[in-house]
């Protein structure tokens, strides 16, 4: 089956009760037992498991192609579960312009609880075999990354990382199907399913799968239930109704994103346009041969420093001031502020999230506020 069809089908099965076409949500917390005190429809307790769940790990696993999945309340606790199935002394491998969360996430906790991290550019390779160490058990690849869609050369890395014996996890949450980590060699994929699979700006959600359901997915999955940061029955019950449509969006946000980059590129005001769709990009070569469209996601450099950039963003009619990104409606952020002390990113920057309005409307509107 082709992409958009797995994404309507994948998860989905008529409910055998009443028929409804649509699934229902299953809000019950808890599941009756048989006589005998089995549980044979397979459910007993909601964080262990419920229905709405269950079909979202398993349609997202049919279109990512893994053995496996589990659903978290947030891409940052599906971060944290990869995490703590680690052991303390365990190496982690970061990209250096990973999600600035989950860099946050290693160095303010993960390090306290015995875990080594070093962040190194992944866009260099050897920088990449440098920083390996004898007990380097999870390589963090995140393409194209945040905020600068630095590419990074997924097959590349995951040969190196797997002749190290450890295990390379890609973040995914930029480029849901237009990226196919598993095929280029990734052991696990992560989703902040907030982003392009809610698809709408209103459920928080995130996921891991697995290629192979082995030993370390087990301890991913222990701790999503012992642990407990589960996501409610209806948050499944939305990613999965914005999974139907990903595979059109995703090809809209990059016609649209295509279209705003090469106008930036060519406006007296920008100083650089980061995205990876334009051949003059650094990765650009590589971003080709691993996604068939380059996504929705972009940033530019205003001339004239970070208060420029403010101007540019407070002048915006369409694009909305606001973080995150992936929904319908197009975004614009100031990322440095957001980050706050420590921030690598230009103060001349600003991140779009580029969204399934027209893009004439889209340029029109950057053309005004670049004035
Ligand atoms: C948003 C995001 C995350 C974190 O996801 P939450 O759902 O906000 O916890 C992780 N990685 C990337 C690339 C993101 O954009």
């Amino acid at each position: 089956m082709k992409i958009e069809t797995l994404a309507v089908h994948a998860g989905h099965a008529i409910d055998p009760a009443t028929g409804a076409v649509s699934a229902p949500i299953h809000l019950s917390t808890t599941f009756e037992r048989d006589v005998e005190g089995a549980y044979s429809r397979g459910f007993m307790y909601t964080r262990n498991n419920n229905p709405n769940r269950q079909a979202l790990e398993h349609g997202i696993s049919m279109l990512e192609g893994g053995e496996a999945a589990a659903a978290f309340g947030s891409g940052t606790a599906a971060a944290m579960a990869l995490f703590q199935a680690l052991a303390p002394g365990d190496h982690v491998l970061a990209h250096v312009d990973a999600y600035y969360g989950t860099s946050r996430l290693l160095r303010e906790i993960l390090l306290r609880w015995g875990l080594e991290a070093d962040f190194v550019d992944m866009s260099n390779l050897d920088e990449v075999r440098k920083a390996l160490r004898s007990k380097t058990k999870l390589a963090w690849v995140e393409t194209p990354s945040n905020p600068l869609l630095k590419v990074v050369d997924i097959a590349a890395v995951a040969e190196i990382i797997h002749n190290a014996g450890a295990l390379c996890v890609c973040d995914n949450t930029w480029a849901p199907v237009l990226q196919r980590p598993f095929d280029l060699g990734a052991d696990l994929i992560l989703h902040s399913t907030t982003k392009y699979f809610g698809g709408h700006c209103d459920v928080a959600g995130g996921i891991v799968m697995a290629r192979i359901d082995n030993e370390f997915f087990q301890r991913v999955h222990t701790i999503q239930y012992s642990g407990g940061a589960v996501p409610s029955p209806f948050d499944c019950w939305l990613i999965l109704r914005g999974m139907r449509t990903l595979p059109w969006r995703m090809r809209a946000h990059s016609e649209n994103a295509i279209r705003v980059a090469e106008f930036l590129a060519q406006h007296q005001r920008v100083e650089r346009v980061h995205y990876p769709g334009l051949q003059a990009h650094p990765g650009h070569e590589i971003a080709r041969r691993q996604m068939s469209m380059f996504g929705g996601m972009l940033s530019f450099e205003v001339t004239g420093g970070r208060e420029a950039a403010m101007n540019v963003s407070a002048k915006t009619k369409i694009f909305i001031r606001a973080t995150s990104l992936g929904g319908v409606e197009s975004l614009i952020e100031h990322r440095a502020s957001i980050e706050g002390a420590g921030t690598t990113s230009p103060e001349n920057l600003l991140r779009l999230s580029i969204g399934l309005e027209n893009a004439d409307d889209l340029i029109e509107d950057l053309d005004q506020a670049l004035g």
